[in-house]
């Protein structure tokens, strides 16, 4: 069989995927050249190679200078018109996408980049037919943005375009409990909450992310292991966990030749999923996570449960869960 048709032609489900790692070396080459930004290399190809994942150091490099060819509001209708395809082309049929919102807050004006984004999440979904929510995270080493960008979600939120607040980037040093009053705030707004934690930093990320943030889901959350309490925790209250597997490795969070623990996790009765993180940046996509676990021992039926997990710890209602809940076993009925 082959592995990597088999997980491409699977309708998956994805929860943790940000915009602005996902869209590929072409859209933002694309984008320089419109805002006569100034790459540093001399053609396409360059271009590309450069993109393509090579170390921790490398990767942030490749973020900040494709980061850098966004220059309009419009640049951003689409980027998520980009995403769509990318997601419809791995047969992604529900997303649910961060967006990098310290960054928005800090170039654009509030309007006009909710009426770009809410531009490119109309053409993309007429076109290419998946169905995208959105949730804007805090930069946690940008802490200072942390009121604008809740600004940002509530207005975005009144015209049906967000769905939750989430916080990423730099992990060390910048501990949950530095935004407990903004996601105090989002709660009471009515928007879903969600955390980065115990990706570099250890458990007590998790726990801050737990009892200071209110996290309904955590993303990454591998170093729970370290902590019997914590798992003994995350069981009891069916915690979801967003795992991205192939990001793990790229940024040496475990070391190459071991299995990922993502088995513990499942062993010991935790909730996770599987998702792609960054994978432009990482040089892969969601079908590749799939193939890499089942290359790690696990069965296709298992690989076929966590894709539901997703499902099942995504913020859709329960009538929409059904309904693609339908179009998972009507793939499954077409393998027997
Ligand atoms: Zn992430």
């Amino acid at each position: 069989m082959d592995l990597f048709l088999f997980f491409k032609n699977m309708p998956k489900i994805e929860l943790h995927v940000h915009v602005e790692g996902a869209v590929n070396a072409e859209t933002y080459f694309r984008l320089a050249q419109e805002n006569n930004v100034k790459l540093p290399v001399s053609s396409f190809d360059e271009w590309q190679k450069f993109f393509e994942f090579k170390d921790f150091a490398h990767f942030i490099k490749v973020y900040i200078t494709a980061v850098s060819s966004i220059k309009k509001p419009s640049d951003y209708s689409f980027l998520v018109e980009e995403f769509y395809k990318n997601q419809k082309e791995q047969k992604i049929i529900y997303t649910e996408a961060y967006l990098s919102a310290s960054f928005l807050v800090d170039k654009f004006d509030d309007d006009e980049i909710l009426d770009a984004l809410a531009l490119g999440m109309k053409t993309g979904e007429e076109k290419y037919g998946v169905k995208v929510n959105f949730i804007p995270d805090i930069a946690r080493n940008i802490p200072d943005s942390q009121d604008r960008v809740l600004e940002l979600i509530l207005k975005g939120k009144e015209r049906g375009i967000f769905i939750g607040i989430g916080l990423g980037g730099m992990e060390s040093g910048f501990p949950p409990e530095i935004f407990t009053e903004t996601y105090k705030k989002a709660k009471h707004s009515g928007l879903h909450l969600l955390v980065h934690a115990g990706e570099a930093a250890g458990p007590e990320s998790i726990w801050g992310a737990i009892n200071s943030l209110g996290a309904e889901r955590i993303g990454h959350g591998i170093r729970c292991l370290e902590d019997e309490k914590l798992v003994a925790y995350l069981k009891e209250n069916n915690l979801h966990i967003e795992v991205s597997p192939v990001s793990n490795y790229c940024l040496k969070l475990i070391d190459s030749n071991s299995p990922h623990p993502i088995k513990n996790m499942l062993e010991l009765g935790l909730n996770c999923s599987v998702n792609s993180d960054d994978p432009a940046m990482f040089s892969t996509n969601l079908t590749e996570q799939y193939v890499l676990l089942t290359e790690q021992g696990f069965s296709v039926d298992q690989l076929i449960q966590l894709n539901k997990n997703a499902l099942a710890a995504s913020f859709l209602n329960e009538e929409e869960k059904l309904h693609y809940l339908g179009e998972l076993i009507q793939w499954e009925n077409t393998l027997k």
